[in-house]
Parts: structure tokens; C-alpha cells; sequence
């Protein structure tokens, strides 16, 4: 039987893919977007997300059995710790209670490889406080002095996200209502979020030196929709509080081989 997806930011990229793979396997898809989607809504606003919610589970009749959130920006301005982090996590916690009535839930959501980068620790703590008011502040504060560091707004949003995955997986709301939550960190995706930044031969050399892809170099959005459709599907019973680095050896080139010594 078909199950019954909720994607954010399907009408581009990674959300668009997603939905349209989905669509092909026969899943029901509701699709979230400012424009051109199912349920047309502002993520980035505290009521767009109630009413992206409300509409949501309205079009699902009640129940949802998957949500994959894609919906992001990456412009170095103060809107993007809103839609990065608030416009999933508040959207996950409208949608929860319509998760919780399905057989199979599943949740699965967007972060970065750049939540690996250099971010503001005060912007990522006021997000995880759940203080968005604070947490756009921090970022007006930043953007206000240039590019340079209004750019670590983005990383910023990821690596609240993260984090935010991996406390909220385990709690009795999710992991204890068998709710498998868990994040996919892309590396450098084709899609019209990076496309003018691969335009040019100086945005290219800029983006692979912070962003070293040793296996098969920028990726098409379908590397990371079949892995968030495996995550939600039926088939993951047991992975919980992940972030999957997708991202052609990023992480592994940046990080190294030893991810384990917080506790040696
Ligand atoms: P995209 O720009 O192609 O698609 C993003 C979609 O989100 C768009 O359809 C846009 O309208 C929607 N969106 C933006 N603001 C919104 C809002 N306020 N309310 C509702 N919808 C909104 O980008 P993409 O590359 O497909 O990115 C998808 C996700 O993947 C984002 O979270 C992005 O940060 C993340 N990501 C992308 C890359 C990459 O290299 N492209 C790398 C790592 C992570």
C-alpha cells in the first residue's frame, strides 16, 4: 500500500527529486514549498509552519507516515538559521502528532557537510534553546559585518540541526514512539542552490578546497534522495540519530580516522 510522504522544498533540488523518485515508486507525496507545491507556505515564520502543518495533515487525512524535510537557503543573511533550523524542527514537532498515528514513521532531514565548518557555538546554542528571537539576533549581528562572516550563519543552521537530531531521536517522542529521526549531510549537490557558485572556474576551485569530494566529485540530488527515501522508509527499523555524511569522502577527508576519541 502506498505510504504517505510530507517533503519540504519540493519544488527544487534535493525536494524536488525526492518527490518525483517517490511519486515514481507509487508513494503518495504532499509536497511543501513557497511556491509550486501541495501545501504553499513561508517556513521560515513561526505561523507558516502552523499552518504548513495544519494544511498538511489536512491533504494527508489525518495520518502521515513520512517526512523528509529539504527545504533550506544558504544566503548569508538571518533568514537562513529560521528556514535551516526553526522551519524543520518547529515543522517536525507540528507534524509529529500525524506521524505518531502511522504504523511505520519515519523522519528524515537535510543538514550539511558544512556543519563541519567554522559557525557561531552562541548562534547554535540560542537555536537549541528553541530561542529563535536570540538566534536572530546573533545572525543580524554577523551579517551586518559582511559576507565573510554572515556566512557562517549557514554552517551555523546545520550544525544546530544536527545536533538537534541527535538529542531529539532518542528522546520517549520519538525513538520511544518508533520513530526512526535522522539526518543526511550532503557534500557539494548539483542543483540550482550551487549552480552559480559551479558557473565559474574560481567558485569551483573555491567550493572543492572546502569541500574535498575524492569519490566521483559533486553529486546529482539523486545520491541524496535515495538515501532520505531509504531512511523513511519501512526497511530502517533500527537507524536512529544519524548524521549520514553523503558526501563523496568530505567528511572522511576532513575529520580523519578517528571520530572516536570523546570518550578515550
Ligand atoms: P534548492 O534551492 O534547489 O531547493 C531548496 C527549496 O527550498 C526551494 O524549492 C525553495 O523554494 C525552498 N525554500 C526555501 N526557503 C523556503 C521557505 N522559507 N519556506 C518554504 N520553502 C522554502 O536547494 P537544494 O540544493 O535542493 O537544497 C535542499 C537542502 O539541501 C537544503 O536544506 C540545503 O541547505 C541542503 N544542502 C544542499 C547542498 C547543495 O550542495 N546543494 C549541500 C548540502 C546541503
Amino acid at each position: 500500500m502506498a505510504r504517505t510522504y510530507v517533503v519540504t522544498g519540493s519544488a527544487s533540488g534535493i525536494g524536488a527529486t525526492t518527490a518525483k523518485l517517490l511519486n515514481e515508486r507509487g508513494e503518495r507525496v504532499i509536497g511543501v514549498d513557497l511556491r509550486g507545491a501541495d501545501v504553499e507556505a513561508d517556513l521560515s515564520t513561526s505561523q507558516g509552519r502552523i499552518d504548513a502543518a495544519a494544511r498538511a495533515v489536512e491533504l494527508a487525512g489525518g495520518t502521515i507516515d513520512a517526512v523528509i524535510a529539504c527545504a533550506g537557503i544558504s544566503a548569508p543573511i538571518p533568514k537562513t538559521i529560521s528556514v535551516n533550523y526553526f522551519g524543520v524542527t518547529e515543522l517536525l514537532q507540528h507534524l509529529r502528532p500525524a506521524l505518531a498515528k502511522s504504523a511505520a514513521p519515519r523522519a528524515a532531514v537535510v543538514s550539511s557537510m558544512a556543519s563541519l565548518q567554522p559557525n557561531s557555538p552562541e548562534m547554535v546554542e540560542a537555536a537549541l534553546s528553541g530561542d529563535e528571537a536570540e538566534a536572530l539576533r546573533i545572525a543580524e549581528g554577523l551579517t551586518a559585518q559582511g559576507p565573510e562572516l554572515g556566512y557562517l550563519v549557514y554552517p551555523a543552521s546545520k550544525r544546530a540541526l544536527a545536533r538537534w537530531v541527535r538529542r531529539t531521536s532518542i528522546t520517549p517522542e520519538w525513538a520511544g514512539a518508533g520513530i526512526p529521526l535522522n539526518a543526511v549531510a550532503p557534500g557539494t549537490v548539483v542543483t540550482p542552490m550551487t549552480a552559480g557558485l559551479l558557473e565559474t572556474a574560481e567558485g569551483r576551485a573555491m567550493v572543492d578546497a572546502a569541500v574535498p569530494m575524492p569519490l566521483n566529485g559533486h553529486q546529482p540530488p539523486e545520491s541524496i534522495a535515495n538515501l532520505l527515501i531509504w531512511l523513511t522508509s519501512v526497511e530502517n527499523s533500527h537507524l536512529a540519530g544519524q548524521v549520514i555524511y553523503d558526501d563523496g569522502g568530505a567528511d572522511a577527508t576532513l575529520r580523519g580516522d578517528d571520530i572516536w576519541s570523546w570518550n578515550d
